[in-house]
């Protein structure tokens, strides 16, 4: 069937990011133009895009868009359609998306209003020869988005909003109401009103048609006080509109054939000779597996329970490279390792993409301990480099690794190690149960072969994300 979408977000790859929205939002067109749906990106021209936009066609515009004149240019950029929000006046500024050079802008509230606010008014009354089926919000930012289409009246257009992050919520005062062009009835806990304020993102979440998350076992959790942040309870009353859908990643970006030396599932010599060049790297010499951490060192992601693991990983054969910033009594606990374990244990505190693939490449398994995950990607790119993933059953790591098991290594369908609860016991287990697998190279053979044959591309999450437009639209 197939059909048109109008996506509304504040980041998009290759323009603008700062996390794992912008490349959801920049990789779903291509993905999902594959399956008949032709999507358009409305997104805000900030100051560093308006260069590229300057000479577009303006196909929206309204005189006065909160103290401003607005305009949409229609373009495109690295094979992304695009309809920029020209509004100098709340998007050219020096700075991020979000912040100046020293502080969040105090009126994002607006900003991000007026981006929903033309989403809405575009996708009710079309532009020239186009017209959406579907208007697919993400996060907060666009959260105002299916309220406005909502609180309109109804019209054919049905609306999808994706949780990429609930910890941001888009709070604002109540006197903002109407300035938000909000109706008074919304103001109501059972809509908008949140803690005595405004909630852009409740508001999406109540007005929506559709609620998706980045995963499944995700959005299960979001119904849940630990994960929810306060939301829980309103994502539970919308449980029958609520759905994960797993992110993908950029396959031609991480490629085991594209890395020096290459290797596939068929030939993986390239990935013996990329662990002996780490090792030398390194100056590591592990008999048994190699692990890598590649990750923000926050409580999140579980890096406080390395410390209490790794020394049994390391004398039961095992070695760990961690590659890693954020919390600086983390960065110190893992220095303490490396200093402790010279040889097993080495640390490179910062942020290096090609160092990266240089560890995907050469290690035998990833461990990602998080306490909470949305999606995860990196246990996505260890399926992919047969670097098998080490990982707690939460959010989407859940959703992504079959865990070696009785019952799925004689399915012969296992492609990791999963654990739970999410603390130094069951992680230690996991790496015990690590380092026997490594132990039996034919079994090993075979979860590498396993996992490397688990598709991590976005064909299957432009899929399912088609499946649901179609359902809408039905
Ligand atoms: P999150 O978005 O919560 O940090 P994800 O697993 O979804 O976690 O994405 C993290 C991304 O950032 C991955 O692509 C990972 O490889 C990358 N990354 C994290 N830390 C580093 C680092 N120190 N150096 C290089 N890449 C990193």
């Amino acid at each position: 069937m197939g059909g048109r979408v109008l996506s509304v977000a504040s980041e998009c790859v290759p323009l603008v990011k700062t996390g794992g929205l912008a490349d959801v939002v920049g990789a779903l067109p291509a993905a999902l133009a594959a399956v008949g749906w032709e999507m358009r990106v409305l997104l805000p021209a900030y100051r560093s895009l308006r260069a590229d936009a300057a000479d577009w066609p303006v196909v929206w515009s309204e005189a006065d868009l909160w103290g401003g004149p607005g305009r949409v240019l229609s373009g495109e950029v690295g094979g992304v359609p695009l309809l920029l929000l020209d509004a100098p006046h709340l998007y050219d500024r020096a700075g991020g998306p979000y912040s100046g050079p020293v502080a969040e802008h105090p009126d994002n509230a607006v900003r991000f209003a007026a981006l929903s606010w033309v989403g809405a008014s575009i996708a009710r009354e079309g532009l020239e020869g186009w017209q959406p089926d579907i208007l697919h919000a993400h996060d907060w930012q666009a959260g105002l988005a299916p309220a406005y289409l909502g609180y309109g009246g109804s019209c054919g257009v049905k609306s999808v909003l994706t949780i990429h992050n609930v910890a941001f919520q888009g709070w604002a005062p109540a006197h903002m109401l109407s300035v938000l062009r909000l109706p008074g009835h919304a103001f109501h806990p059972d809509a908008l009103e949140y803690y005595g304020g405004i909630s852009s993102l409740k508001a999406g979440l109540v007005t929506a048609d559709w609620i998706t998350t980045v995963s499944p076992t995700y959005a299960a959790e979001l119904m849940r006080p630990e994960f929810g942040m306060g939301l829980q309870g309103v994502i539970a009353a919308r449980a029958p509109a609520v759905s994960g859908i797993l992110n993908g990643v950029d396959t031609e970006v991480w490629d085991p054939a594209a890395e020096d030396p290459p290797f596939s599932a068929k030939a993986m010599a390239g990935k013996a000779a990329a662990r002996a060049s780490l090792s030398a790297e390194f100056g590591l010499d592990v008999p048994g597996p190699l692990a890598i951490v590649v990750s923000r060192l926050t409580d999140q992601k579980g890096i406080d329970l390395l410390p209490a693991v790794i020394p049994d990983f390391v004398l039961g054969g095992g070695g760990l490279v961690v590659l890693g910033a954020g919390d600086p009594g983390m960065e110190n606990e893992m220095r303490a390792l490396a200093a402790r374990f010279p040889g097993r244990v080495a640390v490179r505190i910062g942020y290096d993409e090609a160092l990266s693939h240089r560890l995907f490449a050469g290690a035998d398994a990833v461990l990602v301990p998080s306490r909470f995950e949305p999606c995860g990607l990196t246990q996505m790119y260890g399926l992919r480099y047969g670097t098998l993933p080490v990982v707690s059953l939460v959010g989407g790591l859940a959703d992504t690794v079959i865990g070696a098991s009785p019952a799925t290594l004689t399915a012969g369908v296992a492609t990791g190690v999963t654990f739970h609860p999410v603390d130094a016991m069951a992680f230690g287990r996991a790496l015990a149960q690590l380092l026997a697998l490594y132990g039996q190279p034919r079994l090993w053979a075979k979860l590498r072969a396993n996992a490397m044959a688990h598709p991590v591309g976005w064909e299957t999450s432009a899929e399912a994300y088609a499946a649901l437009y179609e359902r809408l639209t039905a």
